[in-house]
């Protein structure tokens, strides 16, 4: 599956605010938005207002940066909120939630979803028992994923179970740090307010124009 490769923390800048993907750099003074807030390329002549359009295109670009999606993929999942049942806003965040590199990253095991995608695509990670190194397949309730033997052996499992540490891992999720390991407990629930990265609203607003 395509991704961005192109430098992570111009995406901050660009969006005008932090939005963390590049895990613990993005605490430290080495984080580029701290140092240089100010948009990539040249300076505009003139402040221009933003209009609600534009305004609505900021949250979706942040929430689809924030996923690490790209555009044709951020809007097949938009697709997907409007034709299951229920609310299409908190489908598009419970999508989006429950994506296996997501949920990787929100148990703790990664710094950020950019690294924990890497790990799953080398695969390091199981779901149920079973290696599973697609990043975009969903978790559902019931679910128990950990590491692989070989994913067991490697260095990134070190670091990571040494850095579970201060992780506040969601309510949906029940992490065993000891082990490795994590089960779903429940939907994220928009309710919890732990999934919400951006307006949801906004941005189902901006794709049904
Ligand atoms: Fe953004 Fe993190 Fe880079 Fe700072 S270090 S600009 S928060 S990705």
């Amino acid at each position: 599956m395509a991704r961005y490769t192109g430098p992570v923390c111009r995406l901050c800048r660009r969006h005008g605010e932090k939005l963390f993907l590049k895990g613990d750099r993005c605490f430290t003074p080495k984080c580029s938005f701290d140092r240089r807030p100010n948009p990539p390329g040249p300076r505009p002549s003139r402040r221009r207002k933003i209009s609600d359009r534009g305004l609505q295109l900021r949250e979706k670009q942040r929430a689809r940066v924030s996923y690490g999606l790209l555009e044709k993929q951020f809007r097949n999942y938009y697709k997907e909120a409007t034709r299951l049942p229920g609310v299409s806003g908190e489908n598009l965040v419970r999508l989006l939630e429950t994506r296996l590199d997501n949920a990787f990253y929100r148990a703790g095991f990664a710094d950020s979803r950019i690294q924990a995608r890497q790990v799953v695509r080398h695969g390091l990670v199981s779901l149920n028992g079973r290696k599973l190194d697609i990043p975009s397949a969903h978790v559902k309730i019931g679910d128990v994923i950990t590491f692989t033997p070989r994913g067991g052996r490697s260095e990134f499992f070190k670091i990571a179970k040494d850095g579970m540490r201060g992780k506040n891992p969601p309510s949906w999720l029940s992490v065993d740090a000891g082990q490795m390991t994590f089960r779903v407990l429940a939907e994220p629930a928009i309710a919890h307010g732990e999934s919400h990265l951006f307006n949801e609203n906004v941005v189902i607003e901006y794709y049904s124009r």
